[in-house]
């Protein structure tokens, strides 16, 4: 149907003859999703994507122990477009690849600066689409990526989340075995969101459990998320994972994070994303929560 529908559009433009299956409504969603496509084959080489940050903060002391690299992209006419919007079909296109990459070495470049700079050592984390977790040379792709920038492979994390895990589960084990063989962390992200069943958790041995920020929005007035996330975080702690709660807004949450035992959080109660600057005056700053 997505070829049809660029098909369609192209034939339109010619002048030909696509009235025949003209319907205004469908018609604009493929010409906005077109347009969207274009401009982001375009948006690597035009510099319009940066890398924001969000501190991970430590419950136990307080103080930014990593953070997640989230990818921007401010288009010159649109402004800033979400990544809820574009990272979809940059993955459906396959855009996830070169942009992915670009993401993995702007991290580890910006992460290698701060430690250089004399900041105690902090793990960045990057995410990982499924279709760059399954690409045969990614493994490689990391090991390059460190060589090459110099950062000590136990500062990376990567992020990948449950649908990573649908098929084709021993290259996946041995995918992560190698990764943890080379030092680099895994969590697994929006963790209760997707189809993977516990006993993933157990053969894939990721280091750290995210849970997923829509456990977390209510979990002060939702009894059952209450109950999942209490849940949760326990269960982390007998298989000797880290738990880290996502998308902790308000002084509520993150004190019944911290009564149930939680390990870490990322949220706007400490700091949205921000620029690389940004960071940076928080790491001088020393901001603890
Ligand atoms: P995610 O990996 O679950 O990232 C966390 C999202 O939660 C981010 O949205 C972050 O800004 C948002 N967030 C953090 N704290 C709070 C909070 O306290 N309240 C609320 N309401 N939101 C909070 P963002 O940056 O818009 O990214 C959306 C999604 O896009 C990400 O979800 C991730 O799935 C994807 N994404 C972003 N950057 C990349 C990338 O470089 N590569 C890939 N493959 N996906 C990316
Ligand atoms: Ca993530
Ligand atoms: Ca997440
Ligand atoms: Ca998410």
């Amino acid at each position: 149907l997505k070829n049809a529908d660029i098909a369609m559009y192209r034939s339109k433009e010619k002048g030909g003859n696509s009235y025949h299956y003209y319907h205004p409504e469908m018609n604009k969603r493929s010409m906005h999703r077109l347009s969207l496509e274009i401009n982001l084959r375009k948006a690597l080489e035009r510099n319009e994507f940066h890398v924001y940050y969000q501190p991970f903060v430590d419950l136990s002391h307080g103080e930014i122990f990593g953070m997640e690299a989230l990818i921007r992209w401010f288009h010159p006419e649109w402004g800033m477009v979400s990544p809820a919007e574009f990272i979809p079909l940059a993955e459906e296109t396959g855009l996830i690849i070169p942009i992915g990459n670009w993401v993995l070495r702007q991290a580890c470049i910006q992460n290698k600066k701060w430690q250089s700079l004399g900041n105690h050592p902090l793990r960045v984390s990057v995410n990982i689409s499924a279709i760059q977790f399954h690409q045969p040379q990614f493994v490689q792709i990391i090991e390059d990526t460190l060589e090459e920038t110099g950062l000590d492979p136990s500062l990376l994390c990567l992020e990948i989340t449950e649908n990573v895990a649908m098929t084709n589960v021993p290259y996946i084990i041995e995918t992560m075995q190698k990764l943890r063989s080379m030092g680099v962390f895994i969590s697994i992200d929006d963790f209760g969101t997707g189809y993977s069943s516990f006993s993933y958790l157990k053969r894939f041995r990721v280091h750290t459990l995210k849970i997923d920020q829509s456990f977390i929005r209510d979990v002060t007035f939702d009894e059952e998320n209450a109950a999942i996330v209490t849940a949760l975080i326990a269960m982390a702690q007998q298989l000797k994972i880290k738990s880290l709660a996502e998308g902790v807004e308000t002084k509520e949450q993150l004190d019944f994070l911290i009564m149930r035992g939680c390990d870490e959080i990322q949220g706007y109660v400490f700091s949205k994303p921000i620029s690389a600057d940004e960071f940076e005056i928080l790491l001088r700053e020393n901001k603890q929560l």
